[in-house]
């Protein structure tokens, strides 16, 4: 197996990994660059030239970048800590027999952060 160095290749953008080839296979189909023989130096890859034609377009960078996070992971993260944050807050308070304000305050995050949690996960089964 043979593999891409060029780390402004359109397969690599596209996919997230070098292109790989056949043994018999001496350049990129997607960016005519020579082979390497081993992933890891492909995946090292050799900066893109000066004025590389993919490199253009600042929306074909941002794209690849945002593909690499998990949809919706970050909802689901942030969600679920200030929902265990409001918890522990309430519990707090309760415990504490402090006032009713405080006790609302918390609820809040809570609320703020069980709609990220939702909006979340939901994002993750539709991505
Ligand atoms: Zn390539």
């Amino acid at each position: 197996m043979k593999y891409c160095p060029h780390r402004a290749c359109p397969h690599r953008q596209r996919v997230g990994a070098p292109a790989e080839f056949l043994d018999h296979v001496s350049s990129c189909s997607d960016c005519k660059t020579p082979l390497v023989d081993s992933e890891r130096e492909a995946i090292e890859g050799i900066a893109p030239p000066s004025g590389d034609p993919y490199r253009g377009p600042a929306g074909r960078t941002t794209a690849a970048v945002v593909r690499r996070h998990r949809p919706g992971g970050n909802d689901v993260a942030i969600g679920a800590a200030l929902l265990l944050v409001g918890l522990w807050f309430t519990g707090l308070t309760y415990m504490n027999g402090s006032s009713h304000g405080t006790y609302i305050v918390a609820l809040g995050p809570m609320i703020y952060g069980a709609i990220r949690l939702l909006r979340g996960l939901r994002e993750r089964a539709a991505g």
